[in-house]
């Protein structure tokens, strides 16, 4: 039987619904299964199959205790016309080597491949021990993408409601109209005076805080859980479209089947990456997994001393979906890492809080380098990145894929492995900043911008993007940091 427990310790036994339900682990440790691995996909049996049947044969070996019929209708759901590509995740070459689009969903942003499913598996979760009136409130803080792609998920979702908190002034202007113009009865949008960590930090207080969720079962029947990509049911569907990629290159003659292949991935949370390193464990042959990294590079120096030191400047920079200084997904590669170690992450995370730092063992940082690539990208080099692609390969990226770019572009190239960069936003979703890296006019607001990208490269803005414009706003608040536990409980209130 497939049971998760905290990464911090093994007392825990979770069926994969109530790990979902339940978001993260009482002590603060991430959910994980000691059997991944165990069963393994068999890939041969995916060529030739649609995204959504892939989904179903993946989704089935990580998530067990969901019946097959559950996982169809999810994503069924989940995966349908709200794609603006039949693919969902089509991959298309990209000079000699290939990305993997990921961007297609009713965000632009790859967290919808995650977050238009969360919500479906969250449905066929049940009450542990709240009663069958229970609601789940989702609290997430963004660093832009995560919000409205939860948002767009959750909305009017049956039994749910939905509170994002965003730090004031550090999204773009797209991302911020995209949240803050969301529709539905049970959502809130809040701004934060502070940075993404600090507001991660603030929601990772909240749900820690047994007095509030007292408060909060017993007036309202509401529990609060979490939609950030530390929830099992936010990483497994991502696991997903490795699957897929790697059948497209079977499919396109690029690979034979048994043939490994490298995907280099934009990082912040350790989230994406993390979901292809579940992939190699459920079999599907991958040689390197390559961590990008924006100027706030400290997976960069993790991967290369061993040391993790969260204790350094923050820079705000144009991929902000990865100006992280605490990768929380790490910790589950460092418990696979570690051979399931969870005295030892428990001490790990231990240091972290308590010193902001804490230093592997050198064995493991060399079982980890066997496996993880690394390298960054500062600010000069992402613009230099979105030009060079275009002028190359007439290929417009955003500004995370070009984190990517940069990186995939250092590393030398072995011919005999294909190399998939994952890219992670449509380039309309940071106009601005793609206009000016390709010498085009961009003066006045983003839609201006999306207008002239659109005109000089002949593409096209997704049309949900470009909508904003005329959009009405729903939400202006800005609160300080203490002030986000009370929006939390008055938004569970008006549930
Ligand atoms: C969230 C995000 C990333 C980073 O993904 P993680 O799973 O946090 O590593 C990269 N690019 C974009 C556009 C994102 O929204």
């Amino acid at each position: 039987m497939t049971t998760f427990h905290s990464t911090r310790s093994t007392t825990d036994s979770l069926t994969s619904k109530q790990a979902i339900r339940q978001g993260i682990a009482a002590d603060g440790g991430l959910f994980v299964t000691d059997a991944l691995g165990e069963t393994r996909v068999d890939v041969a049996q995916l060529v030739g199959k649609s995204y959504q049947d892939i989904a179903v044969t993946v989704l089935g070996a990580l998530l067990p205790d969901f019946s097959e019929a559950e996982l169809r209708e999810c994503v069924e759901a989940a995966y349908g016309p709200q794609w603006g590509d039949g693919a969902i995740t089509p991959l298309k070459p990209l000079g000699e080597d290939w990305v993997l689009e990921l961007f297609h969903g009713p965000t632009s942003a790859f967290k919808d491949v995650a977050l238009q499913i969360l919500p479906r598996f969250m449905a066929r979760t049940a009450p542990a021990d709240g009663g069958a009136d229970e609601k789940i409130m989702i609290v997430t803080a963004t660093s832009g993408d995560t919000g409205k792609a939860a948002l767009a998920g959750f909305a009017d979702a049956p039994g749910t409601g939905i509170t994002v908190f965003y730090p004031q002034g550090k999204v773009s202007q797209v991302q911020e109209l995209q949240m803050t113009t969301q529709t539905g009865s049970n959502v809130t949008v809040c701004a934060v005076e502070g940075n993404f960590d600090d507001a991660q930090s603030a929601v990772k207080r909240i749900f820690g805080d047994r007095d509030l969720a007292a408060r909060l079962a017993g007036d309202a029947h509401v529990r609060l859980s979490s939609a950030n990509s530390i929830n099992v049911g936010r990483l497994v569907p991502q696991v997903v479209y490795y699957f897929s990629a790697y059948v497209q290159l079977v499919e396109r003659g690029a690979i034979a089947l048994g043939d490994e292949v490298e995907f280099c991935v934009p990082t912040g949370n350790f989230g994406d990456i993390l979901a292809g390193y579940y992939a190699k464990l459920l079999g599907l042959p991958v040689k390197h997994l390559i961590v990008a990294s924006d100027r706030n590079n400290v997976l960069f120096e993790f991967l290369t001393t061993g040391t993790y030191n969260r204790q350094r400047p923050f820079f705000q920079t144009i991929s902000p979906s990865m100006d992280i200084l605490i990768s929380s997904n790490l910790e589950r590669m460092l418990y696979y890492m570690s051979d399931k170690d969870s005295r030892l992450i428990s001490m790990l995370m231990n240091d972290l809080n308590q010193w902001g730092a804490y230093e592997i063992p050198d064995e493991m940082l060399a079982r980890i380098r066997h496996v993880f690539g690394c390298g960054w990208a500062d600010e000069d080099q992402v613009r230099e990145s979105i030009r060079d692609c275009w002028e190359r390969n007439r290929y417009v990226i955003d500004p995370h894929t070009a984190c990517g770019y940069f990186v995939l572009r250092q590393m030398p190239r072995d011919p005999s492995v294909p190399r998939v960069l994952l890219s992670t936003a449509s380039p309309y979703k940071f106009p601005r900043v793609v206009n000016e890296s390709l010498g085009f006019e961009a003066t006045g607001t983003d839609f201006a911008c999306m207008d002239v990208l659109a005109r000089e490269t002949g593409t096209t803005a997704p049309a949900a993007l470009r909508g904003l414009e005329n959009a009405a706003v729903r939400f202006d608040d800005v609160v300080a940091i203490d002030g986000m536990a009370g929006v939390v409980e008055r938004a569970a209130h008006a549930l």
